[in-house]
């Protein structure tokens, strides 16, 4: 018989949190210490949505999402997680650029930014310190008016190698392109710009592992192997969920899944207005990713070349070429042992944009073969800076937009989300549906870790309020309390 994934959970809870992502999670946490019965329903059999690592033969552990956060992750593991957790984050000096353009080693913080940016490309400092202003300055309340091109168009015009140093990390990092508004370029550039890039000592294995040991001392029902199937409305407010096809009250919905998918899957369009449903099918997703996952031989070791290494073959900054299947630029991050202190492995991942398009409808023996192809690629690109890798590597994975959807169920294995205008609906949905909140990647700022985490927190003070404040309901029909 199968395994009752929901033994012994109860038939309600204040709040359900739909998904464990950073998110999920961090909300989930906050909400169970305000008080609340939460229960966090993950389809995956692990926690974290795409802050997780795979483990194969060999003692390989893989990470998907560690290449690197900002310092503000430090503050938000300290005030919504732990000490301990906060105290494992370091800091990685060594960021690389290699490009036809240029090729430069920085610590990737404004500093050595500026020094780069007078010396090597010969700005004015009076030109940099206003453009490091004017981003830093920029505000998710600030009317939006202004692209990243026009930006850069102001002050460094026609200077296609300044734009690539300044915004190609940044489309890795968020997957924002010179046509979106600055201020989704502004404000994760300056997250970085403050201290420089961070990982977590440990790898993402531990760092689950903590959160989840946080999430059950705080009281939160943790339920892996669970699919949230359905979220009930019943006169315009959340009544329940339907989890493995057993029925569940709450009060509250926080949904981690992806805004789209929450809408038009988990609550269903009837519950919308035609007015709001006209700017949800104006929501565009965020690209997805593909990754290469290159474990070294126990017993071998590669020399020091840097921690992210942001490569290119292409001219110049284009974000049409970084999206493309035949690949011209990745950003490798290197795992030396100083990442899992005592094991003495390595193992570097080579990250790409990606179109989900273009791997969707492949049939498996083409799908197989550009995997294929996308690895051998990945080591003729690697053996440039380790060229002994070929010889050094016993395992060797790829994973595509079709696999980042399936462990995640986000809608074209969307990596950071939606664009922009997705964050509005975000934002509006308890507006529609009262009780219905939505959290995690969205609008490009609110993605990646830090934006994902902080998101959790600033929502689940809003589902804290609502269900402070909510009316008690009789039972609903449909759910068998
Ligand atoms: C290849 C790659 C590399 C990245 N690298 C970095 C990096 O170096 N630094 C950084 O800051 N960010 C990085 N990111 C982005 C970052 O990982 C994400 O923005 C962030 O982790 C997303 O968190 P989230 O809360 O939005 O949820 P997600 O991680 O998307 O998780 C959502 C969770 O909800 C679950 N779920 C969905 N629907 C249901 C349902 N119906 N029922 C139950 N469960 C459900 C999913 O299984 C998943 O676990 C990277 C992303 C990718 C793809």
């Amino acid at each position: 018989m199968a395994r009752d994934w929901l033994k012994g959970a109860k038939p309600s809870y204040d709040i359900v949190v739909v998904g464990s992502g950073l998110a999920g999670m961090t909300a989930a946490n906050l909400l169970s210490r305000l008080g609340h019965r939460v229960l966090l329903a993950e389809h995956h059999y692990n926690l974290g949505g795409l802050a997780t690592w795979f483990k194969r033969r060999g003692g390989h552990v893989l990470d998907i999402s560690l290449h690197g956060f900002p310092c503000g992750m430090i503050k938000t593991f300290r005030k919504y997680w732990t000490r301990e957790i906060a105290d494992s984050v370091i800091r990685l000096p060594g960021i690389r650029f290699d490009n036809p353009q240029f090729k430069l080693h920085t610590t990737f913080d404004k500093v050595d930014f500026t020094c780069i940016l007078r010396e090597r490309f010969g700005i004015m400092k009076e030109v940099i310190d206003e453009f490091f202003e004017t981003v830093r300055k920029m505000n998710f309340y600030d009317e939006i008016v202004m692209t990243t091109r026009d930006l850069f168009e102001k002050f460094f015009p026609g200077r296609k190698d300044v734009w690539r140093f300044l915004m190609e990390p940044i489309t890795y990092a968020n997957g924002s392109t010179l046509d979106d508004p600055a201020l989704t370029y502004g404000i994760v550039f300056s997250n970085f710009m403050s201290k420089g890039v961070f990982t977590y000592k440990g790898g993402t294995d531990t760092l689950i592992k903590q959160m989840k040991k946080e999430l059950l001392k705080n009281g939160v029902d943790i339920r892996t192997h669970c699919l949230v199937e359905k979220v009930h409305v019943e006169g315009g407010a959340v009544r329940g969920v339907r989890i493995n096809g057993r029925d569940i009250a709450c009060k509250s919905v926080l949904s981690n899944s992806n805004i789209l998918t929450t809408i038009h899957k988990l609550a269903g369009d009837e519950h919308f207005s035609p007015e709001f449903l006209d700017e949800v099918g104006k929501v565009r997703l965020n690209n997805s990713s593909c990754q290469v996952y290159i474990g070294v031989r126990k017993g071998e070791t590669i020399d020091y070349v840097g921690d992210l290494l942001f490569s290119s073959d292409a001219d110049e900054y284009d974000t049409e070429k970084i999206l493309g299947k035949n690949v011209t630029s990745r950003t490798f991050s290197f795992y030396y042992p100083s990442i899992r202190p005592g094991t003495n492995r390595y193992s570097i991942v080579a990250s790409t944009n990606a179109r989900y398009e273009d791997w969707a409808n492949l049939s498996e023996e083409e799908y197989e073969a550009d995997k294929k192809k996308l690895i051998e690629d990945t080591l003729d690109s690697l053996e440039k800076f380790v060229p002994d890798i070929r010889a050094k590597v016993d395992h060797l994975e790829a994973a595509t937009p079709r696999t980042f959807k399936r462990y995640t169920l986000a809608p074209g294995g969307t990596s950071f989300g939606t664009k922009f205008e997705g964050l509005k609906i975000s934002r509006d949905l308890p507006k529609q549906v009262a009780g219905l909140f939505h959290s995690g990647s969205v609008g490009i700022i609110m993605s990646g870790w830090l934006g994902a985490a902080n998101y959790g927190v600033i929502v689940a003070n809003e589902v804290d309020k609502f269900v402070r404040s909510a009316e008690p309901r009789p039972p609903l029909a449909t759910i068998s309390a």
